[in-house]
């Protein structure tokens, strides 16, 4: 996704990428491809700008999830965190490791095979959700 994308959401949405929201956006971009909590937002944030308060970061993460632009998940304990939303139509999954805590991206999708059985008994679905949890390649060889 480009930043013209996150612009016309924006537009569209009538909120007002003001300066320190414009800085929790510029993180992201900047993280691309990472899953960041919203501690990790702050810290980020506060280099760039360092009287960015927490409840700043918080509000502007909750609402550019809720435009969209950002993918927000839970998948350590009762922590959420924050990707950019890529600009397929479905997100991908990902596996955690219960050891570091690391998050990897799986990009093969079997679900979408099952969504359609599922839809021959007369759903229609719209998403779905998936997370493995494991060992990862490093900690498995320790
Ligand atoms: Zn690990
Ligand atoms: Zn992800
Ligand atoms: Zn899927």
């Amino acid at each position: 996704m480009h930043r013209d994308n996150y612009k016309a959401k924006l537009d569209a949405s009538q909120y007002k990428l003001t300066g320190q929201r414009a800085t929790v956006l510029e993180v992201m971009i900047r993280n691309r491809g990472k899953h960041l909590s919203a501690e990790e937002v702050l810290q980020q944030a506060r280099l760039l700008r360092p009287n960015i308060g927490i409840a700043t970061v918080y509000r502007t993460l909750e609402k550019l999830a809720s435009l969209e632009i950002l993918y927000k998940g839970m998948f350590d304990s009762g922590k959420y965190r924050y990707e950019l939303a890529d600009d397929r139509e479905h997100h991908h999954h990902h596996v955690v490791c219960v050891n570091c805590g690391s998050i990897t991206e799986i990009k093969d999708d079997l679900l979408c095979e099952l969504e359609k059985n599922i839809e021959k008994q007369g759903f229609r679905i719209v998403d779905h959700d998936l997370k493995f949890f494991g060992y990862c390649p490093n900690c498995t060889k320790s």
